[in-house]
Order: structure tokens, then C-alpha cells, then sequence
């Protein structure tokens, strides 16, 4: 590559993040995670639903559901709700008729797509359209900024100045766009030594495990991780400390998604 290819390439990386859930690299890394704990027989019904898409792995269908909302296609204009959930109260008291009614939320959104996945007398193409937006909500879920307060639109109305590595000169973002991008992204890694490093973490105790609803209550420890973990920055000035601090929360809330996504998939294609 000629050195002013490889500047404008470093350029385009560098640029502002799109306000889009979990970063690229965070929903690929959600479906690699989910892929690599997948028993042979639901990764082969995977394969199959999986065939005729560019990239037929969970990591390369991870960001489809962002993309058709980007592009404002009727499927994406009908999914818009479908990414996150906004709780009023900082104890994150979930009252399904006023958060999230007529389903339209992450959680009602989870569970309506695992039906029809599992559901094998519907059309191929509905069930190859749960599995792509499932990959990505299962992701949103754990994002705690997903399941973020409407008073500022789950931090997307907070915004912060961040100066650091990433960004030397400094730029505006907000909180919302921190937690998609940012903390992850200033790792470093690439998507499969990023992969390594999510599995290489001690295999996580899931305290959600056997609960009625398990979309709901993912949703809701999302919600709660934001009082619990001091989420907002007490300056609006933020630096790399603050992507360093709550990296491994970020983290573990990613390898969480991915074994759960997987949970999910071996139920719903289980022969
Ligand atoms: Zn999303």
C-alpha cells in the first residue's frame, strides 16, 4: 500500500465513530466468542441458515442489523427500537407497559426473534433474519448504555470532550459513544487477538442463568452496572484513564453476550 493509501486508510479508521451500538469490532467480537462455544451439530444449522450471506459466520453478520437501520430499509425502519431499552430511575425499575410496550424494545425483541428462530415451519428467510438481528441484540443488551436512562437518551444526549490516544487533538463525543466505541476500540487488538483475549478470561459465573425472562434480566443488569460502576465521568472532560478503567468491565460484559448468545442458539437449534 503507497504511504498516502496507507494515511488516508489510518484516517478513515480514526475517524468518528458511528453512533451505532457496541462498535464493528464489539459485535464481531459478541458472534466470534458465541461461534467458538457453539456444539458442532447448532454450528452446522448456522452454516446452513448462514449460506447464502457474503460473510456466513456470527461475526460476519453481527453488524447487519445496524446496517439496514443506517440505510432506513422498512425492516431496518421497523427495527429501530429493537437495539436498547431506557428506564427511568437510576434503580432501573422496569415496567414493561411503559418501557417497553408492544414489545418494542431489546428485550421484547430477543424473545420474539428466538420464537421465530426456533420455529421451524417459518420461512427460511425469517429465521435467517432472527439469527443476524439476535447476534446484534444479544450484543446491545450488555452494552450498559443500551439500557440507559430516557432522560438523555441512554447517554447519547450527555456529551463529553475526550483527549487521548485515540484522539490527540481531542473531540466531542458522548457518553453513549464512549461505551460503543471507545473503550473497546482503544485496546487495540484486532478481531481475532481480541477474540483470544475475551476467551482467555476465566469462564463467567452467569447470574442470570435459569431466569424466566433472560432478555429481561440482561437487560436490567446492563441497566444496573451504570449506577454500580460509577459509569458517568464526574468531569466532561474525559481521558484515557477512564477507557482503562472500565475496559474490563466492557470486557467481561462482552464474553458474557457471546456465551449467552450461544446459550440462546443451542436452544433455539437444538435437532
Ligand atoms: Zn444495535
Amino acid at each position: 500500500m503507497k504511504p498516502n493509501l496507507i494515511a488516508l486508510t489510518l484516517a478513515l479508521a480514526l475517524a468518528a465513530p458511528p453512533a451505532l451500538a457496541w462498535s464493528r469490532q464489539g459485535h464481531q467480537l459478541v458472534g466470534e466468542v458465541a461461534e467458538r462455544q457453539l456444539s458442532p451439530e447448532a454450528l452446522a444449522e448456522v452454516r446452513t441458515l448462514l449460506a447464502d450471506e457474503p460473510e456466513p459466520s456470527l461475526a460476519g453478520v453481527s453488524t447487519w442489523a445496524d446496517e439496514i437501520r443506517a440505510a432506513r430499509s422498512p425492516l431496518g425502519e421497523l427495527s429501530k427500537r429493537w437495539h436498547y431499552i431506557n428506564i427511568p430511575g437510576k434503580d432501573c425499575d422496569y415496567m414493561p407497559a411503559r418501557d417497553c410496550p408492544e414489545g418494542d424494545c431489546v428485550i421484547g425483541a430477543i424473545n420474539a426473534q428466538a420464537r421465530v428462530l426456533a420455529d421451524r415451519s417459518q420461512p427460511k428467510q425469517a429465521r435467517v433474519e432472527a439469527l443476524k438481528f439476535l447476534v446484534h441484540f444479544v450484543g446491545d443488551a450488555h452494552q450498559p448504555m443500551h439500557a440507559g436512562h430516557p432522560h438523555d437518551r441512554g447517554g447519547n444526549n450527555h456529551q463529553l470532550h475526550y483527549t487521548g490516544k485515540g484522539s490527540p487533538e481531542g473531540e466531542g463525543t458522548n457518553l453513549h459513544g464512549v461505551w460503543d466505541y471507545w473503550v473497546v476500540q482503544s485496546a487495540g487488538l484486532d478481531d481475532a487477538a481480541y477474540a483470544d483475549r475475551l476467551m482467555a478470561l476465566p469462564a463467567p459465573a452467569d447470574p442470570a442463568l435459569g431466569a424466566d425472562n433472560p432478555a429481561q434480566a440482561w437487560a436490567l443488569e446492563s441497566c444496573r452496572l451504570i449506577q454500580a460502576e460509577a459509569l458517568y465521568p464526574r468531569d466532561r472532560r474525559i481521558g484515557d484513564d477512564y477507557l482503562d478503567q472500565h475496559r474490563p468491565l466492557a470486557e467481561a460484559r462482552l464474553r458474557l453476550a457471546g456465551t449467552r448468545l450461544a446459550e440462546l442458539l443451542e436452544n433455539a437449534l437444538a435437532p
